[in-house]
């Protein structure tokens, strides 16, 4: 209906018009009352409107510049105005709803408002118009995080949700993350207590097939182990986003057509825009089950002005829902769950998990499992550094004003946001969570230092203050840099090691550290001379050393240190032992027990070199390259090769311009790295441990660990500068073949928890396409991955989240750095080419990192994956204090052990959390480190006796909690809604532990199983003799 002014026959008409306009309830061209109240209603085709923003955590932006809306320049997003403008639509109609996912933006805007805002937000989160969805610190990525850190960064939000509103989040909504893992579904989504869970982006041959057979939302059992136990009703998005239909975009500056419903305007569009919105709706009921279908109304920091989308939407509602074809409301994705649920529809099941991810042929989000693995190795590395820091603060007792773990705590938390530790931000965004990361730690590096003073000066309880002893750590450790080791000794003073094991087991490890002097004795707690091993820094190191320290700390460290010193360390669990090292004069009448210097020595030609004094060898053959791993104490005798591969990124310039970037592998065949010819090769030989040094070309070099007692090695790399003065992007990766017929078959995990079966070339949903036979075979990995043929099982574990593969039988590869020089065209508008600068100069980033290696017979892996897995992601934290004559007179405590003298966890349990919460109850996570199946022995009920975990406090109160501790477990599995799966059920056998008696204080873990606790002691831990050895 137009209507024009201007001749008295339009005039007539205009109030026939109008008359018949209010017989319908509305005036021409005056105030309008939308009903917007509508409710679902049976039968008919229900459009669940659901309004929402997708706030990332830090991407172009950084997570603060987001928040306060500055360097628009770059992108014009404030999360300020999102929340301002939201608040003040939903109270202009209280139909409207809306949802709020990022809780580190929540919290800054939360902290701004007044008393009076505060008490309208708790309003408008009571009445169910603002709902908390997710609820984490950011919206996590699923590949690169650790699933310890997933749990943290979901419990630091939903704890605040908790306390703040007394609300517990329904929902997953991973909208974005590229690609999603079986431990997000079943952990971070059943464990967590949600009812459903929901992600837009899915492989896009995968997704073609499930709209075809209306598959995309199904129940996923992500864990083999838990079964049914642990699934979740879970949605994948229609159209591969989480946009709204095409032509419904209402943000101001958006070209979708506005529902035009001004009689007296131009334009009138009312029964266009409810044809486009049937017609919407019908397309995507057409591939969606039962008649309800979710609209994911908004996008990237859209509700800037949030009555833009509202008002459209108002409109819609009440024009659609008039027009009666189908039934529009405002909504949540809770009710529509609920009304997913209410239907009583059979759905399909889904196992495993949804990588790697493709969006299109040619374009595999592959490259971000490795990228920026520097950056990803850092986030890793105080990601095991909290946990151990949580338990020595929770041993001392927390204090709010600090030291203490919290803003490290923070710092994870924003850096596992799925442009974070994906390493696919902008470069300052990723020097801005370095630099939170940096200040978090330096706060607990404080408080480590405290309280390892407090237990050595005996003096462990809340009041611990003024502690003389100064212990200073290490961080930069791994580019051999660590200025208490290498002071030089003086021969009135001894360097004291305290050794901090965060494991619940007793540990025996070897601690290398840097000296300036090659003539030492160690000496254990006991004040007995123990063997140590001493050889030369390689020249790699002393590069990357010189280099970095100067780059990072500021410091030349100007006199080298020239030694390794190594021993072996045996410490209690949950607790430490102290060592110290003093310098031999050559004029000193001291007798045995000095460090072994070890022998050096390069390979001469055609000369088979054999390492290793204990029960595994490692043979090189002539050319310099590893050619046989054996172990003599079992059946291992095997042919494996190891060599670096590098492959050249495509740069998109040519037909097709998918380029390899921050995001997207996407090699273009490989360049020769050198190692046709004869490997450079050298061999340090000693008591404790054996070094083979091999040098692949310029800029690839690598050290293989063959402990003595140990029947895996370690294989520290270093890699970079990359060159790239040919103008084409390198990635780099290791290959390890092995002599196995392995069926195309290997093993990867899920966060570094479950292992999941990948078949090359193969996907379980579908008929997979074959485009990219490299970059289609990657997966995530975080601890490590393995294959088995009829007698063994090959395994390696990493140090941080990289991207794994096995391209071909006997092979596995892991990507460990990648530098390209072309964007991938997925918004970070930056190529991948990561240097650093200093002073002034600029260069490459090296890299160094190690992975490990070992050959078990077939059975035998997961024992030491599982255990091995644990010591690489906690490893021994290491105090440094030197001593004088005078000091020695007042000697520290020497050994300590949180638990019962003669207690040790299980083998397989492993303490997750354990931290003194702010209202001084304690936190506690155990977690059964093995799948149904994994281990003959292992893979069983395990039981920990708290008692005697928390020997010399009484635990007079135990709650059970779901993951995120933010409700009792009971009321959680109350309220879980049981979906129905079609076809027959699947047999299973899943074994949980059972409640835990107040009194008996044991705890049963069934495989798999995390179980998470509120302890409430009974007072304060007193400083026992008991717990003093
Ligand atoms: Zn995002």
């Amino acid at each position: 209906m137009m209507l024009r002014r201007g001749s008295l026959v339009m005039e007539v008409a205009m109030l026939v018009a109008l008359a018949l306009a209010s017989a319908l309830g509305s005036a021409e061209g005056a105030y309008i009352a939308y009903n917007t109240s509508q409710g679902i209603v049976e039968g008919k085709i229900n459009v669940h409107l659901v309004a929402h923003t997708h706030d990332d955590v830090g991407w172009l932006k950084t997570v603060d510049q987001y928040y306060v809306g500055s360097n628009n320049s770059i992108q014009g997003a404030c999360v300020q105005n999102v929340l301002d403008s939201v608040i003040s639509a939903l109270l202009a109609d209280k139909n409207r709803k809306f949802i709020y996912v990022e809780q580190a933006f929540f919290q800054r805007w939360w902290r701004n408002q007044s008393p009076m805002v505060h008490k309208i937000v708790k309003e408008l989160v009571d009445s169910g118009q603002l709902e908390f969805i997710n609820g984490g610190m950011c919206m996590h990525d699923e590949a690169a995080p650790h699933y310890i850190d997933m749990i943290e960064q979901t419990t630091l939000g939903h704890r605040f949700i908790k306390e703040e509103f007394g609300k517990t989040p329904r929902i997953g909504w991973q909208i974005d993350p590229f690609g999603h893992s079986a431990v997000q579904a079943y952990l971070l989504g059943a464990e967590v207590g949600f009812d459903s869970f929901f992600f837009a982006r899915i492989d896009y041959q995968d997704r073609q097939k499930r709209k075809d057979e209306k598959n995309l939302e199904f129940v996923w059992q992500g864990s083999r182990t838990l079964g049914s136990s642990s699934q979740i009703f879970a949605g994948a998005f229609p159209n591969g986003n989480y946009e709204p239909p095409r032509g419904f975009y209402f943000e101001v500056n958006d070209d979708s057509p506005l529902v035009q419903d001004d009689v007296l305007l131009y334009d009138y569009n009312v029964q266009e825009r409810v044809d486009d919105f049937v017609s919407a709706a019908i397309s995507q009921a057409n591939v969606t089950r039962t008649n309800h279908i979710m609209w994911t109304m908004g996008t990237d920091f859209k509700y800037q002005y949030a009555r833009t989308w509202f008002r459209q939407m108002d409109k819609l509602i009440h024009y659609v829902n008039k027009d009666g074809r189908v039934n529009a409301l405002y909504s949540t994705p809770s009710i529509y769950t609920d009304a997913k649920h209410a239907a009583n529809e059979s759905w399909p099941l889904k196992t495993d998990d949804f990588f790697p991810y493709a969006d299109r042929a040619n374009a595999y989000w592959t490259g971000y499992f490795t990228s920026r693995p520097a950056f990803k190795r850092y986030v890793r590395t105080l990601s095991g550094y909290y946990l151990a820091a949580r338990q020595l603060e929770f041993l001392k007792g927390r204090s709010d004003s600090g030291p203490n773990a919290d803003a490290l705590a923070d710092a994870l938390a924003i850096a596992q946001h799925h442009d974070g530790v994906t390493g696919t931000e902008k470069q300052h965004v990723a020097d801005d969570y370095a630099k939170r990361l940096a200040i978090g730690y330096t706060e607990a590096e404080q408080l480590v230092s405290e309280v390892l003073a407090c237990l050595t000066e005996g003096k462990l309880n809340a009041s611990c203050r003024n502690v003389s002893t100064k212990f200073e750590q290490c961080p930069l450790l791994n580019i051999s840099y660590c200025p208490p080791s290498e002071a030089n000794l003086h021969l009135n003073k001894r360097l004291v090691l305290v050794v901090y094991n965060s494991l619940g087991w007793k540990r025996v490890d070897i601690v290398q550290i840097p000296v300036s002097s090659n003539s030492v004795v160690v000496r254990d707690s006991d004040g007995k001379e123990i063997e140590s091993q001493i050889w030369p820094l390689s020249s790699p190191s002393i590069r990357i050393r010189n280099f970095y320290a100067r780059a990072h700390a500021g410091v030349s460290p100007s006199n080298a240190p020239r030694f390794w010193l190594a021993f072996t360390v045996t410490v209690p669990p949950l607790g430490f032992n102290t060592y110290t090292v003093e310098a031999v004069g050559s004029q000193s009448k001291h007798e045995g027990g000095m460090s072994t210097f070890s022998s050096v020595f390069v390979q001469e030609d055609a000369e088979t070199i054999e390492v290793g004094q204990g029960n595994l060898r490692f043979i090189y053959s002539a050319d310099g390259k590893l050619s046989r791993i054996l172990n003599k104490k079992n059946t291992v005798d095997m042919l494996v090769q190891q060599s670096y591969t590098v492959y050249r990124s495509y740069n998109g310039s040519e037909s097709d311009p998918q380029a390899s970037g921050a995001y997207i592998f996407r090699p273009n065949g490989t360049i020769p790295t050198g190692t046709a010819g004869r490997i450079q090769l050298t061999v340090v030989r000693g008591p404790i441990v054996e070094e083979v040094h091999q040098e692949f070309n310029t800029w690839i070099s690598q050290i293989t660990r063959i402990y003595k007692e140990k029947e895996h090695a370690e294989v520290e790399f270093i890699i970079g500068p990359v060159p790239v003065d040919d103008q084409v992007g390198k990635e780099v990766a290791t290959q390890l073949t092995a002599s196995m017929i392995t069926n195309k078959t290997f093993y990867t995990d899920s966060n570094g928890r479950d292992f999941i079966k990948r078949i090359r070339d193969y996907r379980a949903d579908w008929d997979l396409e074959v485009n990219q036979p490299i970059a289609g075979n990657y997966y995530p990995i975080n601890l490590g991955m393995y294959m088995v043929d009829r007698n063994f099982e090959f395994s390696v574990l990493v140090d941080r989240a990289v991207g794994g593969a096995s391209v071909a039988d006997g092979r596995m590869e892991l990507m460990l750095h990648r530098r390209l020089l072309h964007d991938d065209s997925r918004g970070v508008a930056e190529s991948l080419n990561e240097v650093i600068c200093f002073p002034g100069e600029c260069e490459g980033l090296t890299i160094q990192g190690k992975f490990y290696v070992r050959i078990d017979p077939l059975g035998g892996g997961a024992k030491w994956r599982r255990s091995a897995g644990q010591e690489i992601y906690s490893p021994l934290l290491l105090a440094f204090v030197e001593q004088d004559e005078v000091e020695m007179g007042s000697p520290l405590i020497r050994t300590f052990s949180k638990t019962s003298t003669s207690y040790s966890l299980p083998d397989n349990v492993a303490v997750i959390t354990l931290q003194e919460l702010k209202d001084g109850s304690t936190l506690l996570r155990l977690a059964h480190l093995y799948e149904m199946g994994e281990d003959k022995d292992l893979s069983t009920m395990a039981s920990v006796d708290l008692k005697k975990l928390f020997e010399g406090r009484k635990i007079n109160k135990i709650t059970e909690m779901n993951l995120s501790a933010n409700q009792e477990r009971a009321t959680m599995e109350k309220k879980r809604l049981v979906w129905k799966v079609e076809g027959a059920p699947r047999p299973e056998t899943v074994l949980r532990g059972g409640p835990v008696d107040p009194v008996k204080l044991i705890v049963e873990l069934g495989p798999m199983e995390i179980r998470t606790f509120v302890l409430m002691f009974d007072y304060i831990f007193l400083y026992t003799d008991d717990s003093m050895r």
